[in-house]
């Protein structure tokens, strides 16, 4: 049986052709019901004969993520927990943002091999890689759910900043940006998608860059290769100074920018001194940054607390003072452990580096 959402549009035709003896043309038909018009039925795919349609149900299949649990923020972002056909549990959040625009965070790893100090999804371990089509299955119940939503938000933005490091499953990114871009599917451009990455490879880098397919945003967190060692120990593998080297000529269009987040941990990170030795850092790129603010899990095992709010304002207008964009974003769904470093996917609990949206 093959899984029909997990090929590509030119698999697509080739399935048809090679194994269902179809013209190349009905891979836009079938395609447009797939991804256009989210029907899970081969039958509902009026426009395609009932010889074909037997033919589908035959030797392939449609399947969506199963919804778990739903789950609603009193500020309104949702998180649902997905079962996946092997029972793997993933999480994706959609979060709101201005004008009823919705941004969803998407998950394309079960768990994660990072094991970032302060991120749930680290505590997991890895799993395996999700496919294309579990990494996509995420915006069909998203878009099934907001079409029954009677104020019609629109799933304006997607970012891959849930459970699970992109660079390291990047075949299955590239595919599913692919896929994203289709007109005659999901309609997303590049320029309403972001990729996160804590940095793992320069390959990795380097493709995402070269296909132009989405913007860049990079977990940095700590402004030195010391103190990133302490906090990301295995992003940390990659010096950051080479690392900010490969940043500097990732290809980026005009006005374009890098999103670096930097998640502001009580006593940790969030000095007026890390501050500068940020400013150092990410000068050396054209960055704006993100600041984010640390959600405490509530657990007596967390190791990382809240920055007091005078901290977060002097290190943000430090920022301002040295002409580095910098943004408080504060982290939504943190009653209904959807916030940043909380995704953990469990059918009791809470999930990674997700937070805000717009
Ligand atoms: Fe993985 Fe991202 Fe969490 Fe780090 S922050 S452990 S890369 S999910």
């Amino acid at each position: 049986m093959v899984d029909i959402l997990n090929l590509t549009f030119e698999e697509l035709e080739t399935f048809l052709v090679e194994k269902l003896g179809e013209k190349k043309f009905r891979a836009r038909q079938i395609w447009q019901w797939l991804w256009n018009k989210y029907v899970r039925d081969f039958d509902q795919m009026t426009n395609v004969s009932k010889q074909t349609r037997a033919q589908l149900k035959e030797h392939a299949r449609i399947f969506w993520p199963e919804v778990v649990t739903t789950s609603k923020s009193q500020d309104g972002t949702t998180k649902f927990l997905l079962r996946l056909a092997d029972g793997a549990l993933v999480e994706t959040v959609l979060i709101p943002g201005s004008q009823g625009r919705i941004t969803q965070c998407l998950s394309c790893q079960v768990g994660c091999a990072m094991g970032c100090t302060f991120c749930a999804t680290g505590t997991l371990g890895f799993e395996r890689n999700m496919t294309m089509s579990e990494i996509l299955g995420q915006v069909l119940v998203a878009r099934e759910y907001l079409n029954d939503v009677a104020e019609r938000p629109i799933l304006r933005n997607l970012v891959f900043m849930g459970m699970g490091e992109p660079l390291l499953n990047l075949d299955e990114i590239m595919r599913s940006l692919h896929t994203l871009n289709s007109e005659l599917g999901l309609q997303f451009s590049p320029r309403r998608i972001t990729v996160s990455t804590c940095g793992v490879n320069p390959e990795g880098l380097r493709r995402l860059g070269e296909s132009g397919l989405a913007y860049l945003a990079v977990s940095l967190h700590a402004p030195t290769q010391e103190l990133r060692r302490t906090i990301m120990p295995k992003a940390a593998r990659w010096e950051l100074n080479d690392f900010i080297e490969a940043l500097q000529s990732y290809p980026l269009k005009t006005r374009e920018r890098i999103t670096f987040e930097y998640l502001l941990l009580g006593g940790v990170n969030d000095s007026l001194e890390h501050a500068k030795q940020l400013v150092r850092l990410v000068s050396r790129t054209k960055a704006k940054l993100n600041l984010i603010v640390y959600n405490p899990s509530g657990d007596e095992a967390d190791p990382y607390a809240a920055p007091t709010e005078e901290r977060i304002l002097a290190f943000e207008q430090y920022l301002w003072s040295k002409h580095v964009t910098a943004i408080i974003r504060k982290s939504k769904g943190a009653d209904i452990k959807a916030a940043c470093g909380q995704l953990k996917a469990a059918e009791t609990g809470g999930t990674p580096c997700c937070a805000q949206s717009d």
